[in-house]
């Protein structure tokens, strides 16, 4: 089969396509043909170093794909299944063993590659909007790299909770295509004063949440957007991780909230990941959700498409095609 792995932590150029044994699946487990599988920055964390990982390794958390074999004892899953995933490490392959239980199944009105490409970020914005707080109607929100992956998906579910959503992103093209997607103002954050943009559009209150994903860039306007007792939710690094800080810092802006939180913790039990992930087939399946692939890619192209995720220009999901 092929799989792209990598042996040593660095740039793109350090992913490599191989002809590995095809998996057997172990107890609980299914093997998967996989039609795709989706790009994110946590692979590039993974390929970086910036979060170690066993080394060599497959890499790759996301995809979607046809069960083809299963280890004993699963009686979730059938030979023949539609099935997606969002944390199997190797998922830049032509198959994947993963245990039954991770995997959800994909209804037939969603096609495969549309299953891979939800699933990380669909279900990071889900837990954002829905159980890292509960967002409504009386709330305000700063969205940053709202055109992307997780923002562009974010954005829509704010909005379908009524929040008003104040969204940063770079260019005048992503500006545009994220007000189609309902936001209500858009801040150009590298060239504005975010905060003092923020203050104008909120009375001078500042916004009860802040997502952001940018990092060490804008983790100190984030801080300076919130109103007294605001929450900050720091889930991404793109611009690389936020260092240490003084926690008087909180008290001193007005008794802040902040959580750094991962998708892995509310995904943890097969009940909260297939909630979430069936919640965003059906708003996809009725419409109700936009979904921009922005590239396709062959697996043996693994590397240019962590260059262009990287490189800040992308407006949607990567996605790759065994
Ligand atoms: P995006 O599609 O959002 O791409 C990143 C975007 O960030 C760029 O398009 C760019 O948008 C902006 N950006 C700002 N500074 C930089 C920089 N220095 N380098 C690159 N991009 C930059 O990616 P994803 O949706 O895949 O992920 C966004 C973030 O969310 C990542 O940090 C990721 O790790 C995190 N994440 C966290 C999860 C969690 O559970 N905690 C789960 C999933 C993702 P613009 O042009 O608008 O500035």
């Amino acid at each position: 089969m092929d799989a792209t792995r990598f042996d040593r932590t660095g740039g793109p150029d350090v992913l490599r396509m191989e002809q590995v044994a095809a998996p057997d699946p172990g107890p609980g487990e299914v093997v998967v043909e996989v039609a795709a599988a989706g790009v994110n920055f946590i692979d590039t964390y993974h390929r970086s170093g910036l979060y170690p990982v066993d080394l060599p390794s497959g890499i790759g958390l996301e995809g979607a794909g046809t069960v083809i074999a299963m280890g004993d004892g699963v009686e979730t899953r059938q030979v023949g299944d539609r099935v997606a995933w969002a944390d199997a490490m190797g998922s830049y392959a032509s198959h994947v063993a993963i245990r039954a239980e991770r995997t959800v199944p994909v209804p037939n009105a969603v096609p495969l590659e549309t299953a891979a490409a939800i699933m990380l970020q669909g279900m990071t914005a889900h837990y954002l909007t829905q159980s890292t707080t509960s967002l409504g109607e009386d709330d305000t929100v700063l969205v940053y790299a709202a055109a992307g992956g997780v923002g562009r998906i974010l954005v829509q579910l704010a909005k379908r909770r009524g929040a008003r959503v104040l969204a940063c992103t770079s260019t005048e093209a992503k500006a545009e295509e994220v007000r189609a997607l309902g936001a209500d103002e858009i801040v150009f954050y590298r060239d504005v004063d975010v905060p003092s943009a923020v203050r104008e559009m909120t009375d001078g209150q500042g916004v009860d949440v802040v997502y952001d994903s940018v990092g060490a860039d804008t983790f100190q306007w984030s801080l300076d957007s919130l109103r007294p007792r605001g929450l900050l939710v720091m889930y991404g690094n793109a611009s690389g991780p936020v260092p240490p800080f003084d926690l008087g810092l909180l008290a001193r802006k007005g008794s802040l909230y902040i959580t750094r939180p991962t998708l892995f913790s509310y995904t943890a039990t097969t009940d909260e990941l297939t909630w979430r992930a069936t919640a965003l087939f059906d708003l996809l399946a009725t419409g109700h959700l936009q979904l921009k692939v922005h590239g396709t890619y062959a697996l043996s192209d693994a590397a240019r498409a962590h260059e262009d995720l990287e490189s800040g220009t992308t407006a949607g999901k990567l996605v790759l095609r065994p």
